[in-house]
């Protein structure tokens, strides 16, 4: 679905960014990107959104060459919501917020209406149209960021840190909301540094450093090596510790663990 071959990036066309960086994301995958801060994670994330061009490679969206894109090409495909709701909200109430992208994109009022009625149904975010995003909380900013992005019915979603800052029951939202939008089809890009979440939601894991791509592959390949993972700046989940502490093998979610336990203590009787 989203092609990236030999991207090559740099913001002073010296140093490069990102370093000939070949991805393939496929449709419905949640593709976790991880790496240290500086590693190009949002870089790479930007230059798919269209707000930076390559410098050289080239990037192909369901067949379409989109390597020259512009943010307005991009933005009826992708939805992008920011580490910090505060630096993507700008409109006086809840309901201007979620209609902007559709507005820009020149949907009908009658089909504006009914997808900021169905994002914020989908975000339950239903009643608070007449509020002030700035007065709300955290976690309702959060997610109002996500009700936006999904108004105008993107193929595919970027989330970057999404849970950075959020109280454990919002954190529990936004994941859910993840899978949920994932089930119904939608492709899921997330930047991450929690490597519980990755272990848990993501199909993929690419893993960057220094603007190279260090690994590509799904998590259990990923966190079967300790080592990989522990030399690209990464920790092992907290559930694969768990596994290795009770001789379980890799677990990637604490389900796993209960699991294999269960089948553990059934061979002992
Ligand atoms: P990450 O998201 O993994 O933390 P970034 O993509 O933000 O990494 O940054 C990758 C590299 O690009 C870093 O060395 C960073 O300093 C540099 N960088 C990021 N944004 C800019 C910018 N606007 N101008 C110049 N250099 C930048």
């Amino acid at each position: 679905m989203l092609n990236l071959k030999d991207i090559n990036y740099s913001y002073n066309k010296r140093d490069k960014v990102l370093d000939c960086i070949t991805v393939e994301i496929h449709e419905g995958e949640i593709v976790a990107i991880a790496g240290r801060n500086g590693s190009g994670k949002t870089t790479l994330t930007r230059i798919i959104m269209g707000i930076m061009n390559v410098d050289s490679g080239f990037m192909q969206l369901d067949g379409n060459d989109i390597t020259k894109a512009i943010p307005a090409d991009m933005a009826k495909y992708i939805g992008y919501v920011f580490q910090n709701p505060d630096r993507q909200l700008f409109a006086n109430s809840v309901f201007k917020e979620v209609a902007y992208a559709p507005k820009q994109l020149g949907f009908s009022k009658k089909e504006i209406d009914a997808s900021v009625k169905k994002a914020l149904d989908a975000t339950g975010l239903t009643g608070l149209e007449q509020h002030s995003p700035q007065m709300l909380s955290r976690g309702l900013k959060q997610r109002l960021a996500i009700a936006s992005a999904l108004a105008i019915k993107p193929k595919i979603l970027i989330l970057d840190e999404p849970t950075t800052g959020q109280d454990c029951r919002e954190r529990t939202i936004l994941l859910r909301l993840m899978r949920k939008f994932n089930l119904e089809g939608m492709t899921i890009i997330l930047v991450t540094h929690d490597m519980d979440i990755i272990a848990e939601h993501a199909h993929k894991v690419v893993v960057l450093e220094k603007g190279l791509l260090k690994f590509h592959g799904t998590p259990l390949e990923l966190f079967s090596n300790e080592e990989l993972t522990v030399s690209l700046g990464l920790e092992l989940p907290e559930a694969v510790h768990v596994g290795k502490e009770y001789n379980l093998g890799i677990c990637l979610t604490p389900r796993e663990i209960y699991k294999k336990l269960k089948e553990r203590n059934h061979a002992h009787v």
